[in-house]
């Protein structure tokens, strides 16, 4: 960045891309990714709706609610265009439970526990509520868990519509807001269209997932990749070769952006999820999908198709008894492998 008033272009450049890739067909929705991120760094005030890591369940509503249909992004021209801002309550609407009005002396007969929004009303929406719901019909509903966090895109719009030039790529390629430039105008809320930018009531600026930075530069994995159960993700640089985001991204081509068409270049990818097999109406099992393919082209574009037939190319060859490096990739017998150099311990 030069010492002179910075332009957008030199904001949004990088010299390396650190990337994220997540394996959908590995991924429980435990949620463990969530709280990882949340006890690290959504635990001030003003932060309670924030979940920089969070997994909903596809097809859903989402987090924040019904994202994927508030706008941003860029225009027919490139430009950066407005959405719609994200709301307490399209997070979750922070409600608290009454427990000390039940725990009081004598109250725990006459008192029961009831969740309060922040307004003092029932809560009519949550983080979640429509987990496990999904789609299709007996005896062939179908859903699979997707886990997001900010893509720290190549071309990000949140840095575009910023007015205070207070968003930038590091060198290592993360997207971070500097708190002290932030005036909280929340144009980067209106323009990312993946709604990874949240308000902050109580310091009223913008926040957002740093993808752990400070452990990245000690050597750590960001905590949501490191502390999944699922061994489901891999951490690394784009252009290093032996990293396996690199194989599963530019190698094999089996990890895809969510909603290339936003034409962000995101930098978390997802290796699509295998289908389970559908019942017909007499209940035999079928050699055909229950997830529809249009479905999951509508989260990753055409090129889920070719990602999907390669694995099963591979997966086959290994039910044959013959090597295939993707599936040692997918399966990842030591964790370690997973994260390229960033397999340092968390202190
Ligand atoms: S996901 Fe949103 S907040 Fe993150 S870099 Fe991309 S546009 Fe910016
Ligand atoms: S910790 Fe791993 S398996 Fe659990 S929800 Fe997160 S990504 Fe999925």
């Amino acid at each position: 960045m030069s010492s002179t008033i910075p332009t957008k272009q030199e904001l949004k450049s990088s010299k390396r891309q650190l990337a994220t890739v997540i394996d959908l067909s590995k991924c429980m929705g435990c949620q463990t990714c969530t709280v990882a991120c949340k006890n690290l760094w959504t635990q001030r005030p003003g932060t309670e709706h924030m979940r920089w890591a969070n997994v909903a369940t596809c097809p859903g509503k989402g987090y924040p609610r019904e994202w994927e249909s508030k706008g941003g992004g860029f225009d027919a021209e490139g430009r950066p265009q407005p959405g719609q801002l994200t709301t307490m309550v399209d997070c979750g609407d922070n409600f608290q439970f009454n427990h000390h009005e039940v725990l009081s002396a004598g109250n725990a007969q006459r008192k029961k526990l009831e969740p309060r929004s922040a307004s003092g009303e029932a809560p009519t929406w949550g983080y979640n509520w429509d987990e496990d719901q999904g789609k299709g019909e007996w005896p062939n509903p179908y859903f699979f868990y997707m886990p997001r966090k900010c893509n720290h895109c190549s071309n990000a719009p949140c840095i575009d519509a910023c007015s205070r030039n207070a968003i930038y790529k590091r060198e290592d390629g993360i997207v971070v807001i500097d708190q002290d430039r932030c005036e909280g105008h929340r144009h980067c809320i209106e323009a990312c269209p993946y709604s990874m930018v949240y308000f902050n009531p109580v310091s009223q600026k913008s926040e957002k997932c740093i993808d752990c930075f400070p452990r990245v530069e000690k050597g750590i994995a960001p905590a949501c990749n490191r502390q999944c159960v699922g061994r489901t993700r891999a951490y690394g640089y784009l252009d290093d070769s032996e990293s396996q985001v690199h194989k599963l991204v530019r190698v094999w081509k089996v990890a895809l952006p969510l909603h290339p068409e936003f034409g962000t270049e995101p930098n978390v990818f997802y290796v699509p999820p295998m289908s389970p097999l559908a019942y017909d109406d007499d209940g035999r099992l079928t050699e055909a999908g229950r997830l529809p393919i249009e479905v999951l082209e509508g989260y990753f574009g055409p090129a889920v198709r070719q990602a999907l037939a390669t694995i099963l190319e591979e997966r086959d060859r290994r039910k044959r008894g013959e090597p295939s490096e993707l599936m040692d990739l997918l399966i990842s017998r030591r964790w370690h492998d997973r994260f390229a150099e960033f397999t340092g311990e968390p202190i």
